[in-house]
């Protein structure tokens, strides 16, 4: 089994008002399999003349679907999620294919990715609004909500199922259609999903997904036309900013799921082993190309050793391959830039000091493998301590005091996850507060949850997605003034 049956040859394509379809131009881009460099497929390459075609399908299917049952989306959106978990094996090996990831976190992407559909399925028939006396007596207020309207959403390539089923679920149980724009090196299970809703009858126009290298002029186009009220983006702080500056023009609503520099505290009363199990987690999800992987792991001086050893011996121990090979732990990394950026920041650090504890240089190919390294010591001004490493590389450093360990973990731009071990309970609390992140896992090193509101502050963006807060990121409030 590959997984690349659940997209055939037919559905190789752009999907636009139900159709699939040719970009007009002709032009196709190749997408690449990260574990020995093989092109799998090809598939459309879009440019802005598509991707008006697909708002325009979009823009033409909004009154319908404003106007559909909540009950109906949520149908729809269940059917979808039985359907995906139906096919969990196939899903599994297509993203570790194109994405490269180990054959069980795939399955993890898609228990997690595929519960997005059931928890908005939940969500439709409880949009709800108020309706409450004026203070001051005389009239009474009434809000009403309703779908903020056709929407563009942009995926990264790290989870290809769950970035795009967050955003869909939530599009489509609020009543908004939408132009769906997959990462150019991560398509194919996008385009798996949309088979599944073509199969179970969304109506035409409702999901129109395109496939493109020309991400830039693609929304450009889109941003620029005053029918798309909505952009939701996953993916770096500097493309977001760019998006961020392009929504002025139409004052589109935006929501933001950015970069990270996730903190991973370790206090010194912390259950070690129980924090080196979430160590591994934090770190190790999806090789550390994760928005919410650690990057910083601060480390109590009294059991930073005893830490850092423990952490190099089970990093040492992982297996590295072939995502779909049995018994691979770790897999390549996207692609020969990411592999290029996490050796330049690993022999940075070691310039400026660092010690590898274990790994430091990346592997030979085919394929982009970089081995699970530990460092030790690498200065606050190092590169590697401010910025996302997105790969497998964990760097610690030590701390004695938590007022000083709080003011390092805050001094980012990045404000996503952070991570706190430790068994003082009035230490959790003061921590939970004093961290400004989005999101704070307490021994744990897993936070996501499609139940809870994922997303950051800072520099690591606004909106929030999953939770009761993400349907609220697809309505608009009407206010209707009552006077009695
Ligand atoms: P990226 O910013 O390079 O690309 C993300 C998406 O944006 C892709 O689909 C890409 O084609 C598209 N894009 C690029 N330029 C664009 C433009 N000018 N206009 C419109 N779209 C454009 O990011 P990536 O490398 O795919 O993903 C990794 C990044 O995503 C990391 O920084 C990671 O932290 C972040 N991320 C954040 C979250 C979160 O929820 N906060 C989740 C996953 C990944």
């Amino acid at each position: 089994m590959t997984g690349l049956d659940l997209v055939p040859a037919r559905h190789r394509a752009l999907f636009i008002d139900g159709e699939w379809r040719p970009a007009q131009s002709g032009a196709v881009f190749p997408v690449h399999d990260p574990a020995d460099e093989s092109v799998l497929v090809e598939l459309p390459d879009a440019d802005a003349t598509d991707a008006r075609a697909a708002l325009d399908a979009a823009a033409a299917a909004q009154p319908g679907w404003t106007a559909s049952a909540p009950r109906e989306r949520g149908e729809l959106l269940r059917a979808a999620y039985e359907a995906v978990v139906a096919q969990s094996d196939e899903f599994a090996h297509l993203i570790s294919l194109e994405m490269g990831k180990p054959l069980a976190e795939a399955k993890g992407e898609v228990a997690y990715g595929a519960e997005f559909f059931r928890w908005f399925a939940e969500e439709a028939p409880r949009i709800q609004g108020r309706w409450l006396a004026a203070p001051g007596g005389g009239s009474r207020l009434l809000t009403i909500r309703k779908p903020v309207g056709p929407c563009l959403l942009i995926t990264p390539w790290n989870f290809p199922l769950a970035m795009a089923t967050r955003k869909v679920g939530a599009a489509l149980a609020a009543g908004c259609t939408m132009v769906v724009k997959p990462a150019e090196l991560t398509p194919l299970t996008t385009l798996a999903v949309t088979g599944i809703f073509e199969r179970i009858g969304l109506p035409a126009g409702v999901l129109n997904v395109i496939t493109t290298t020309k991400a830039p002029e693609v929304s450009a186009a889109l941003m620029a036309d005053r029918r798309l009220r909505k952009v939701s983006f996953t993916g770096s702080t500097p493309v977001g900013k760019i998006l961020v500056g392009q929504s002025a023009g139409e004052l589109q609503r935006m929501s933001m799921e950015l970069g990270g520099n996730a903190p991973f505290i370790v206090f010194e009363d912390a259950d070690l082993d129980a924090a080196v199990d979430g160590a591994m987690v934090a770190k190790m999800r999806n090789m550390g190309e994760a928005c919410t992987a650690a990057n910083r792991f601060f480390v109590h001086a009294s059991v930073a050793d005893r830490f850092a050893q423990l952490m190099a011996d089970r990093m040492g121990m992982l297996v590295v391959g072939r995502g779909q090979e049995p018994g691979t732990q770790v897999g390549p990394l996207i692609d020969a830039r990411a592999v290029a950026s996490v050796s330049a920041l690993v022999d940075g650090a070691v310039a400026q000091g660092a010690t590898v504890v274990t790994g430091g240089k990346a592997m030979t190919g085919p394929g982009f493998f970089y081995p699970p390294t530990v460092l030790l010591g690498a200065p606050p001004d190092a590169e590697i301590t401010n910025r996302e490493i997105f790969g497998p590389v964990a760097s610690i450093s030590t701390f004695t005091t938590e007022a000083e360990v709080v003011a390092r973990a805050n001094d980012t731009e990045f404000g996503l996850a952070s991570y706190v071990y430790t068994a003082d309970l009035a230490r959790t609390l003061r921590m939970a507060e004093a961290l400004d992140f989005g999101m704070v896992g307490i021994n744990t090193g897993l936070v996501s949850n499609p139940a809870a509101p994922f997303g950051g502050m800072k520099h690591s963006g606004f909106g929030r997605e999953g939770g009761f807060e993400g349907i609220e990121e697809y309505l608009e409030t009407t206010y209707v003034a009552l006077p009695l």
